[in-house]
């Protein structure tokens, strides 16, 4: 039986954080002020939360973070991860990464060679002093701007650049960020701005939404829009000339809750069913009180079941999540 929840939502997704330090503090992330809040787990042991997820139904990993190559080892991680089979017919894992890309450049061909299969880059702005102000780093644009080629040199291939936008902010990049995806060959997702910040600065006013970036994208040139599953997060559009896509991913003005399939591993190794949970389930500790493989995934199909339905943002009974992004794993 795939692992369903109680909506018959199959859960085919896992999402690894794998240390929660970042070496960027982007303003809409994170405060400035505050580091890591969590501890990691030796590699064993998200390997082992994977191999027990991969029986029960999971097919796609994606490691994130904090920033997922700060840490220490990471390309042998995704070699053994790599080597992990669904126990019926052997496929291989689809392995992912979410990243700022400041690393990127000297790791994406180790990480290929290693089974790594694809990879997302965080990246806010394509102007490097506007890129500076949001990331709140100097210099870093040309160093993810290395990151992104060598990756596509490297066949980590679809590669997608991800573009969180924020009003009065850098919705003045959705154009410039379609010349790049047109110049660079790469796809460029805009994700609607979510309530998940350190600062707690959100307001449904901040939020640029799908259809303002599709009008201010339809000034550049006109754009087609691709038929996607309907399990699809994002929106896929290609410019009519066939040169280019973007992507558009919009929680907030059209919520993908009902598709949701996935959960997340905290860096200190607790369960999320959601990114708007406001609990979370402690896998570690049965690791720690010895419970074996078919405990572990006793324990997985019970925490399931209490995947939520959908988030409430901007509802009256909004509650902020327990954990920021950075915190999470995005
Ligand atoms: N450091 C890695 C990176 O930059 O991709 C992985 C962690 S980062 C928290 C993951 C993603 O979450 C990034 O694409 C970031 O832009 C996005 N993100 C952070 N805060 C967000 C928010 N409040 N709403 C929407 N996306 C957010």
């Amino acid at each position: 039986m795939p692992l369903t929840d109680k909506f018959r939502r199959p859960i085919t997704d896992l999402r690894i954080s794998i240390t929660d330090r970042c070496n960027y503090k982007c303003v809409y992330c994170r405060t400035g002020n505050e580091g890591a809040l969590y501890g990691d787990l030796p590699f064993a042991d998200y390997l082992r939360m994977a191999r027990v997820l991969v029986g029960m139904g999971v097919t796609k990993v994606r490691l994130t973070g904090g920033e997922p190559l700060l840490r220490q080892g990471v390309v042998d991680f995704v070699r053994n991860l790599a080597q992990i089979r669904a126990p019926n017919g052997g496929e291989p894992l689809d392995i992912a990464l979410t990243t700022n890309g400041h690393l990127l450049a000297d790791l994406a061909q180790p990480l290929k060679n290693a089974g790594l299969s694809r990879v997302t880059v965080s990246m806010d702005a394509v102007d490097p002093d506007r890129f500076a102000r949001i990331t709140r780093v100097p210099n870093g644009y040309d160093h993810v701007l290395a990151g992104i080629r060598s990756a596509r040199r490297a066949g980590l291939w679809p590669l997608k650049v991800n573009c969180v936008l924020m009003r009065g902010f850098n919705e003045d990049q959705i154009i410039p960020f379609g010349m790049f995806a047109r110049e660079e060959g790469v796809t460029v997702r805009f994700i609607e701005f979510m309530p998940l910040e350190e600062g707690r600065t959100w307001s449904p006013a901040t939020v640029v939404t799908l259809d303002e970036i599709l009008a201010r994208m339809g000034e550049y040139r006109p754009l087609v829009e691709i038929p996607h599953a309907r399990s699809e997060t994002a929106r896929r559009y290609r410019f009519d000339d066939g040169v280019g896509e973007i992507g558009i991913i919009a929680p907030v003005s059209h919520p993908f809750c009902g598709h949701c399939s996935r959960i997340r591993i905290t860096s200190d190794g607790k369960i999320r069913t959601c990114l708007f949970s406001v609990w979370d389930h402690d896998l570690r500790a049965q690791m720690q009180r010895g419970a074996s493989d078919e405990e572990l995934a006793d324990f997985i199909r019970g925490v399931i079941q209490k995947k939520e339905e959908r988030h409430h943002i901007g509802e009256p009974d909004f509650v902020p999540a327990s954990r920021t992004m950075v915190h999470i794993g995005g």
